[in-house]
Formats: C-alpha cells, structure tokens, sequence
C-alpha cells in the first residue's frame, strides 16, 4: 500500500490543518480557514476529495461551507457534535467493517478507523490507520487539550486509548503548542532525560519556524506527562502541586491538567 504523503498548512495563530495528498488529489483534517487550504489546492493543481473534522470547535470546521462552495465533497465528522456541514457522521464500531467507523479514502488506499476519544469536547474523535493518527486537540505533542466538556475521567481513557496504539504510531494533533508544553513538562518531570533531550530538538525546530510535527505515541509515552500519570516522579509532582497524596491515576491526571491550566 502507498502511503500517501502528509503535510501542515499553518490557519490563525498556531492550528495546524493536515493535508493527505498524492500528486492529483487532496483530503484535508480539520480545516478551520478555508484560504490556506484553496490556495495550497490551486498553487499545487490538487482536488479535494475529503474533509476530516475531529470536533466541532470553530478553529477546525470554520473553512468546511467555504471548501464546499468549491468541491462537492464528503465531510466527515463526529456523530455527536453539532457540525451543520457534515455529509457522514462518524462513532467507533467494534466491527470494523461498518461504514459508520471508517473512513475509507479509495484516491489513497487508505482507511482510517474512527476512536471516539471524548474529553475535550463530548463526541471528539481520532481517525488511525495507515500508521497515521489524527487526534485534533486531544493528544498535543507533550500536552493534551483542555477539558472543555469531558471528565478527566474520559480524558485519561481517551488518552489511554491513544497511547495503547502501536509506539511508531505518527501522531498528527491540531496545534503547535509543543514548546510550551515541553516547558510545562519539564517542571512536572525535571528528571526526565528524554524530555530534555526533546526540549533541545523542538526549540532547534522552532527556531527555523518549522512544525513540531508528527509525535509519535511512543515519544508521547517517554514525555508526555498526561500519559505518565503513573509514574513515580509525576505522581509526587502534582501530589505536590495539589497538596495532599495522590494515588489515583485519575486524580493525578485532573491535578496536571489543573495546574497546566494555570500555568
Ligand atoms: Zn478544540
Ligand atoms: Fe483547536
């Protein structure tokens, strides 16, 4: 199977949109400003041929009705948020071959499998196959995304999910939020040598301007502290921070989340 290549165009302040091309078609994940997206089209004499959206905030559909306009596509998206533009609404099956849990782009070959991963917003999804995920604003490389309406409960297990794909795992995530999240990281996890090895890398890459982009799930694992709810140096730190011991995982991950909110 050709695995079709993936690239950024960069929309606001720090959103990444997610191209998945050959050299004649185009499916993009997320595309909150159409502008970016038409005009990589039109510079590169692509079609569209789909749109992914993995939640309904404004920063990842607000391009879907403008893209519309311009090629009859279908729109793909989570089954429980309100998104007016979408053509197939999507949840996790446990049958992988019913259509409402995949999404099969023939152009490419590919299919990519839906995993709801609720947290930051109530029907979130993640699309994976191919070795690719795209995860919106729930997994960010070294963070995680807000609670805006889930429970650190569904938080951790979403993110659990995530983190029990396979270690090579290409995590596409929605924003370039990786260096802050390294410095927050890094104050949870002072001992970590892998993190500060990334620290280096990432502040290199940034530097250039260049994305931050693709993680992958077994670095997310080594640094991420969301993911590392378990581990003896976390645990100490937001005991710390919260001010009593914490033993459950889930109230070590509501007391990272808490304080990284307030960073
Ligand atoms: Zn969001
Ligand atoms: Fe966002």
């Amino acid at each position: 199977m050709a695995v079709p290549h993936i690239l950024p165009l960069r929309a606001f302040k720090d959103n990444y949109i997610w191209v998945i091309r050959d050299h004649s078609d185009a499916a993009v994940v997320d595309p909150g400003d159409a502008a970016p997206v038409l005009d990589y089209l039109s510079r590169e004499k692509l079609k569209l041929i789909a749109i992914l959206n993995t939640h309904h905030h404004n920063d990842h559909v607000g391009g879907n009705a403008a893209l519309l306009q311009e090629f009859n596509v279908p729109v793909y998206g989570p089954i429980r948020e309100p998104i007016s533009t979408l053509t197939h609404r999507l949840r996790e099956c446990d049958e992988k071959e019913n259509e409402e849990g995949n999404v099969y782009l023939p152009e490419f070959s590919i299919t990519l499998s839906v995993l709801d991963i609720p947290g930051h917003t109530a029907g979130h999804i993640a699309y994976y196959g191919a070795n690719l995920l795209f995860c919106g604003d729930t997994l960010f490389a070294c963070g995680c995304g807000r609670l805006f309406e889930g429970t650190p409960q569904q938080m951790v297990q979403s993110l659990e999910k995530l983190s029990d794909l396979p270690n090579e795992t290409q995590v596409y995530c929605g924003h370039e939020y990786t260096l802050d999240n390294i410095r927050f990281a890094r104050v949870v996890e002072p001992g970590n040598q892998t993190l500060i090895k990334r620290e280096k890398t990432v502040e290199n890459l940034r530097k250039l301007n260049a994305p931050t982009l693709p993680s992958t799930i077994g670095l997310e694992k080594a640094t991420n502290p969301f993911l590392r709810c378990n581990q003896p140096e976390v645990i100490q730190a937001a005991s710390r921070h919260a001010g009593r011991a914490l033993t459950d995982r889930v109230d070590v991950f509501a007391a990272i989340r808490e304080w990284k909110d307030n960073f």
